[in-house]
């Protein structure tokens, strides 16, 4: 037992993602090209929307979503304190003020009673976040952006025909999850995923970008402008300029670079054949986990129920009665086991960046909480039944 070593979050690597992307290699064609316009015209079926758009980053996408719906300066957008910073950082990015949002007592979703109160005449989104893949409240959340539709004040054509706050979804952890009879894609006017190394399925790095149609805007026009957005602003993309004679183009505006590469995209192509498979290994850990800590002084999350299934993303933990030293401490024993943890999330308000942008986490109590004693387990698809089994036997010992 000593020898072992279990990573976080391995890259599941099979030679059907190989041999994808030798095929790529060998094809004399490796930037964005036809196997990233093939990767989005599966992620649309499987999300059951009309387009989907590739980049390299679920950053990216987020940020590209706010660009699309005309989000700049003088507006707010709300997300959640309890998030990866990239929630945040693409609204500083384009120019928007940060509103963070105080979690839930005892959740790790934002609290809605505060979102509501959160909301201006310069809120433009709502970034919700749906940690671990399980699916945050829609429902409630289109209730309150209806709700306060009287203070929408429009600046963009788009704006107008959403006709209030846009929702856009942080989906970076939940490709796949299901609500209400609903995917992950369909539920949000906007939903970015993330393909990086660390998620469900991966192309290294990378991010898809699935919208719900607007009325009045055709899909078509919101995919341009995004393919127009992540390659400089260039009418034509690289794969139409190499076309024999048509070297010929314009620049529209000085935009972006964050395009997805056909390399990454043959990744992706491989992994979302085994995608059903690799979410049904989740849910058996899951399951596994679940069991094993029936009787122990840990709260887990509720990945599954009669309406919804989260894409099985993250097995947070929270150790009861511990502080966040004591579960630091838990972290190193584990650590000396050959077993890999994590915590997911340091509150935002906490760290560096947005400490100097005014935030302060005694603003957040319950996001403070939740973090004092957070630990997350490895959960991933490499994982034997076996260290399955020794993690159960570990962690248990330890927070007993
Ligand atoms: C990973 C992650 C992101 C960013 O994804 P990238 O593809 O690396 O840009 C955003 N939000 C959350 C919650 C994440 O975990």
């Amino acid at each position: 037992m000593e020898n072992k070593h279990i990573a976080f979050s391995p890259p599941d690597i099979t030679e059907e993602e190989i041999k994808e992307v030798v095929d790529t290699l060998k094809s004399g064609w490796i930037t964005t090209g036809p196997k990233t316009k093939q990767f989005e015209t599966q992620l649309a079926q499987y999300c059951h929307v009309n387009k989907v758009a590739c980049l390299n980053s679920a950053t990216a996408c987020a940020e590209l979503a706010l660009r699309v719906l005309g989000i700049g300066g003088g507006d707010e957008v709300i997300t959640s304190a309890y998030t990866y910073s990239a929630s945040a950082s693409v609204v500083c990015h384009v120019g928007a003020k940060l509103v963070l949002v105080d979690t839930a007592k005892d959740s790790f979703e934002m609290d809605y009673t505060k979102l509501e109160d959160a909301i201006t005449e310069n809120t433009k989104a709502i970034i919700p976040v749906d940690i671990a893949g399980i699916l945050c409240d829609y429902d409630k959340i289109f209730e309150i952006v209806e709700r306060k539709s009287f203070l929408f004040k429009p600046n963009s054509e788009i704006q107008k025909k959403i006709g209030r706050i846009a929702v856009v979804a942080d989906s970076a952890h939940a490709f796949g999850a299901h609500k209400n009879g609903k995917c992950a894609g369909e539920i949000a006017d906007f939903t970015s995923f993330s393909f990086h190394a660390v998620k469900n399925l991966t192309t290294g790095e990378g991010g898809a970008l699935a919208w719900r149609s607007i009325d009045g805007i055709s899909d078509e026009e919101i995919y341009k402008e995004i393919m127009l957005m992540s390659l400089h602003g260039q009418s034509k993309d690289a794969l139409s300029k190499i076309q024999l004679g048509a070297w010929e183009y314009d620049i529209v505006a000085p935009y972006y670079k964050c395009n997805m590469t056909d390399i990454m995209a043959s990744i992706g192509l491989a992994q979302l054949k085994r995608y059903t498979q690799l979410l049904n290994q989740r849910k058996h850990i899951i399951e596994k986990y679940n069991q094993g800590f029936q009787n122990l002084p840990v709260t887990v999350l509720e990945h599954f129920g009669t309406d919804y299934s989260s894409s099985g993303h993250l097995y947070l933990t929270r150790i009861n009665g511990k502080n966040r030293e004591e579960c630091n401490q838990i972290i190193v024993e584990m650590a000396n086991l050959g077993i890999a943890t994590n915590v997911h999330y340091k509150p935002l308000p906490i760290f560096t960046g947005y400490k100097k942008m005014g935030f302060n986490v005694q603003d957040f109590p319950n996001a403070y909480s939740q973090y004092e004693n957070e630990i997350t387990l490895p959960l991933h698809t490499k994982l034997t039944d076996e260290e399955i089994e020794y993690i159960i036997q570990e962690f248990a010992r330890l927070v007993s």
